[in-house]
């Protein structure tokens, strides 16, 4: 009874927060935002229009995405408790660990079968069109020279034994603060699934992880109301610092990023009509504002709220199966990421004559799904972890040099891509889960 009354208080207070975001038609807000923002930005660019000195204009740059720094300072003061309360309620709530058991064991093949694809249709596109052969040769030399140290990342040292062990985080606490998704996400689970099966002895703490559930939707409702602010801000100060200058060359290596992208994106239209059961037009129209967000942010841990709304009250999905799928799938599933990992590697292949053999592009794949799983959920990290990938197929890591004037500009694309398909996945989910 005190739980059905608890449930229904919490489904209240949930929805009135996400009708508030979600009824006024932010998506349109969005848009303007981020059309207003590139436009502002191509006029004050160095590169663009120039109406002011570029000193100027990197610095006015910096003012101008300060409500987007806020914006995501807010969600992600309030990311960890938000993952952490979601998951454990997602699964203590589900009924039984039968559940939960049926939903994970479908979920993960499921992310491993969608990343595969992705990647499969990243190596396609790139040794169909074969980017790197026409690379001007001129420009390998003056870029490696002037290459910007390749950012350093830590797992690299890890083997897979030691990542496997690594999973459970021998230190919850040093997790939250490492923002270390993965381990948060794992824990989590554990202890959704020791709450599941103390019963009643479990109630206070299921009582505090619904009032930070609840406490940190409302923080991100807050950050809502700025959103397109945000937006503005954010892309403004892209499109002043990118400038034309650092597409030279790479043209055609972005066109097959973005063509692999869009098959993607009409491989979950696809999924999502015959195994999720939903138009491919309603569900578009029901997850514009988390795309949005996630373009505009290259973050899929900051969209993760506004997906999870954009799941229940759009998509209709139970919130048992999105508060579970949401959360896991913006951390280990990254289909865009991996895809757009597959052609970086691939093209880098190519500028520097490196055949692989099927071989090896078989295992350029499992490493491809490993490294996806493993990569952040926040803005160019998946150029980073390409290091990795690079070093294991013998190409040298500085070749990132050559791709890292446009890795905003995919990022963006390729987060919208990620959110897209743990969206598509909550409503394959919600049908197994009926
Ligand atoms: N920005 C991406 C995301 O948050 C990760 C990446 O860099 O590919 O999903």
């Amino acid at each position: 009874m005190l739980n059905n009354l608890i449930k229904s208080r919490r489904e209240r207070s949930l929805s009135t927060s996400s009708n508030k975001i979600l009824a006024d038609r932010l998506w349109i807000k969005i848009l303007i935002g981020m059309a207003l923002g590139v436009l502002t930005g191509t006029l004050l660019s160095p590169e663009g229009l120039a109406l002011i000195p570029s000193q100027s204009a990197y610095a006015l740059g910096e003012w101008i995405k300060i409500p987007g720094v806020i914006f995501l300072s807010l969600i992600q003061m309030v990311i960890v408790p938000l993952v952490v309360c979601s998951i454990i309620l997602g699964i203590a709530e589900s009924g039984s660990t039968e559940n939960i058991k049926k939903l994970g064991l479908r979920l993960v093949p499921y992310f491993l079968f969608t990343t595969s694809i992705a990647i499969s249709i990243g190596i396609f596109f790139v040794q169909l069109i074969k980017p790197g052969l026409s690379f001007d040769p001129s420009l390998i030399e003056a870029t490696l020279s002037n290459a910007p140290a390749v950012p350093a990342q830590n797992f690299s040292d890890l083997t897979v034994p030691q990542r496997i062990g690594n999973l459970i985080p021998t230190n919850p606490a040093r997790a939250e603060l490492d923002r270390n998704m993965l381990q948060i996400v794992v824990a989590s689970i554990i202890i959704g699934l020791a709450l599941l099966s103390v019963g009643k002895t479990g109630k206070a703490f299921h009582d505090l992880c619904l009032s930070g559930q609840t406490l940190s939707m409302k923080v991100i409702s807050w950050a809502m109301v700025i959103a397109p602010y945000a937006v503005f801000g954010l892309l403004c100060n892209i499109t002043i610092q990118i400038g034309a200058k650092s597409l030279v060359g790479v043209g055609l290596y972005m066109s097959t990023v973005l063509l692999a992208l869009a098959t993607m994106m009409g491989v979950y239209l696809i999924i999502v009509r015959f195994l999720g059961k939903h138009s491919p037009s309603s569900f578009l129209a029901g997850i514009r504002e988390a795309q949005l967000i996630a373009f505009s942010t290259s973050s899929s841990a900051a969209t993760m709220p506004i997906s999870i709304q954009c799941a229940e009250e759009k998509l209709h999905v139970d919130e048992r199966v999105s508060r579970f799928t949401i959360p896991l799938g913006a951390t280990i599933n990254m289909d865009g990421t991996a895809l757009y990992q597959a052609i970086a590697a691939l093209f880098l292949c190519q500028v520097f004559h490196i055949d692989l053999s099927y071989g090896e592009i078989g295992l350029l794949l499992i490493t491809t799904v490993g490294a996806s799983i493993g990569t952040p959920a926040t803005p160019g990290v998946g150029i980073v972890v390409l290091a990795t990938i690079l070093v294991g197929i013998g190409v040298p890591a500085e070749g990132i040099a050559l791709i890292i004037g446009v890795d905003r500009i995919l990022d963006m694309c390729r987060t919208t891509i990620n959110v897209t398909g743990d969206l598509a996945a909550s409503t394959v989910m919600q049908r197994f889960y009926k």
